[in-house]
């Protein structure tokens, strides 16, 4: 066992906690943060105190925000008719990237999953189902397109149809420049049942 000086063992230790960062890499991280400037380390530490302490969840959506209701809640160029629901906030980020959408939002925070125990329950569910008023024309369901994703789709679908609310998913593309012949069926499913006519 390599014996580190006890406050960079427990750097090592709080950076090895991080979602795919192995051993390795939180000791290079580690020997990385020491090798930085005082100020920079200072920095680096103040940011992550900083954005604990000011970024929760949006009180609508749930989308993460350091106001509340967030900044896309409240802008009044938004379409507050339409409501996109999406499965974690970074989802939000990859779709305004795309500026085609001037809707609004939902964040489930996860889809259904029985294998991981993850019912509509975990989820912001009943959250959502508050937000369908009268107001509400078109509920887009852009949940990831796998097993658990489309399980969630159908669940909202079959809870918001019959309030006579417009269920839309999102068409699973075929990845540009792609190879038919090496897209996954779920892809080719999905592409097919999602076509339009030309
Ligand atoms: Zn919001």
């Amino acid at each position: 066992m390599v014996q580190y000086a006890k406050p960079l063992a427990r750097l090592v230790e709080e950076l090895s906690k991080l979602p795919g960062i192995g051993p390795k890499t939180a000791q290079r991280l580690a020997f990385y943060i020491i090798g930085e400037s005082r100020q920079d380390a200072h920095s680096l530490a103040a940011s992550i105190v900083e954005a604990k302490e000011k970024i929760s969840y949006c009180s609508q959506c749930f989308n993460l925000t350091d106001v509340d209701p967030c900044r896309i809640c409240t802008d009044q160029s938004r379409a507050t008719t339409v409501i996109c629901v999406v499965e974690e906030p970074r989802d939000i980020i990859a779709l305004e990237r795309t500026r085609d959408f001037k809707g609004m939002y939902h964040v489930l925070h996860g889809a259904i999953s029985p294998m991981e125990g993850i019912g509509p329950g975990e989820l912001r569910m009943k959250e959502l189902m508050t937000r369908m008023t009268d107001k509400i024309e078109e509920v887009i369901i852009a949940t990831d397109p796998n097993v658990e994703g489309e399980a969630t789709a159908m669940y909202l679908a079959r809870l918001i149809k019959p309030m006579g609310i417009k269920v839309t998913r999102m068409a699973h593309g075929m990845p540009v420049g792609g190879d038919l012949e090496y897209v996954d069926e779920v892809t080719l499913s999905k592409a097919l049942e999602g076509r339009r006519v030309l």
